[in-house]
């Protein structure tokens, strides 16, 4: 006999990070009866799993900004809230342009991550 629930209030279909935080914010504001479903053995299995966990603001669309945004102050409380440490460093991203095309690329980029509030410097090595 199957052990899950033949039917919740919300069901999150795939157990990599965005399903978990999703059921993960959902049981926090109160929503008690949530199913996380994995097709896998494990959660994790997917792109989460093999991701190289750099967190950056330096994205070239708003939705990927503003979702940094509000995810990056969550990794700084990640341990008080969670209860695991995650080994959260801040070195910085730097992002290089090889040619004429990317730089084009990137000062588009760098004038939206400026519209939405983010930091990012532009330092020119060209001499
Ligand atoms: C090599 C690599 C490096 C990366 N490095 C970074 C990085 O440094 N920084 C960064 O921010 N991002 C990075 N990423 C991207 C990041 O890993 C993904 O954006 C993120 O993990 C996506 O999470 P997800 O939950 O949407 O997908 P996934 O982690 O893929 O989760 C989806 C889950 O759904 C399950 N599933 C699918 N279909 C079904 C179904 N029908 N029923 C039940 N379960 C199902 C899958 O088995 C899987 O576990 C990297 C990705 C890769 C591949």
């Amino acid at each position: 006999m199957s052990e899950l629930p033949t039917s919740a209030q919300v069901v999150v279909v795939g157990g990599g990070v965005m399903g978990a935080s999703t059921a993960y914010h959902l049981a926090a504001r109160g929503c008690r009866d949530v199913v996380l479903l994995e097709s896998q053995p494990f959660f994790g299995q997917g792109a989460t799993g093999k991701c190289a966990g750099g967190i950056r603001y330096q994205f070239s669309t708003t939705i990927n900004i503003q979702l940094s945004q509000l995810s990056l102050p969550m990794l700084d409380r990640f341990e008080e809230e969670i209860g695991q440490a995650i080994g959260l460093r801040y070195d910085g991203y730097l992002l290089l342009a090889t040619n004429e095309n990317v730089v084009a690329t990137f000062r588009r980029n760098v004038a939206l991550q400026h519209s939405l509030g983010v930091a990012t410097e532009w330092l020119n090595g060209m001499k």
